[in-house]
């Protein structure tokens, strides 16, 4: 009896306040219904969609084939600049929305999409930012969707057995090879490492575009013995691969 009175007064609560304070998408900016929260109903069913047949076997997975202790890579929507569709992205990187990112890590792992994917996973690994980034921004928005998908998976997030041990300048004006250059040996283990023997971790980012971060965090992490991998991140830039 006592609880259902609570839940009325939630309830009417919820609704007196999205009345006052008139919450909107952050995609399209249309307001949002009662019990929504950052994209409405519309946005999130009309989302672009990875759709490859196989997490083993994708344009993104085959970036990482030449590690043996490699696993399987899986990305939930393509992600195109400029789209008002992926504007998810910017928002919670720029703007300062972490709980946007706790959001959308824990609309990955509902999704049917991943399906089995974090079976026999042991711990999620977000890609560090270096300790200035972090302090600028105010946190780590893979951090912040490793967590959203920790509440769901219910699989626990390290956050101490990698660091980023310089930053990479802004990548904008170069070109793919020399990103890949770039970011060589930026990231390094932690005496923390030495735990995940044996485990199956998983390394979470954002947006998945060349694929170089990733590939230099895995090189460092296969030297931890008898590890293995895989690789999630939100989005995957289009412009690289394709649906098809
Ligand atoms: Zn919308």
């Amino acid at each position: 009896m006592m609880k259902t009175i609570v839940d009325h007064l939630r309830a009417f609560w919820n609704s007196l306040a999205d009345f006052l304070f008139p919450r909107v998408c952050v995609t399209c900016g249309a307001r949002l219904s009662t019990g929504k929260r950052f994209v409405c109903t519309c946005c999130e069913q009309d989302m672009p969609l990875v759709r490859y047949p196989s997490f083993e076997d994708n344009p993104m997975a085959r970036r990482f084939w030449a590690f043996p202790a490699f696993v399987r890579a899986f990305s939930f929507f393509f992600y195109q600049r400029g789209s008002y569709k992926t504007r998810i992205l910017y928002e919670f990187k720029y703007h300062h929305n972490p709980q946007l990112a706790v959001y959308m890590g824990r609309l990955l792992a509902q999704s049917p999409t991943f399906q089995g994917f974090f079976n026999d996973i042991d711990c999620l690994i977000p890609v560090p930012l270096s300790v200035e980034r972090q302090k600028e921004r105010g946190y780590n928005q893979s951090e912040r969707l490793a967590a959203g998908i920790s509440q769901i998976t219910g699989i626990p997030v390290e956050n101490n057995v990698v660091v980023r041990v310089t930053d990479n300048p802004s990548q904008t004006h170069l070109t793919a090879m020399e990103r890949c250059d770039n970011v060589r040996s930026i990231f390094a283990l932690t005496p923390h490492a030495d735990a995940l023997r044996g485990k199956h971790i998983l390394l979470i980012d954002d947006v998945f575009t060349t694929g170089a971060t990733l590939v230099e965090l895995s090189a460092v992490c296969v030297q931890i013995p008898e590890i293995r991998f895989s690789v999630v991140t939100l989005a995957l830039a289009s412009y690289t691969f394709y649906s098809q």
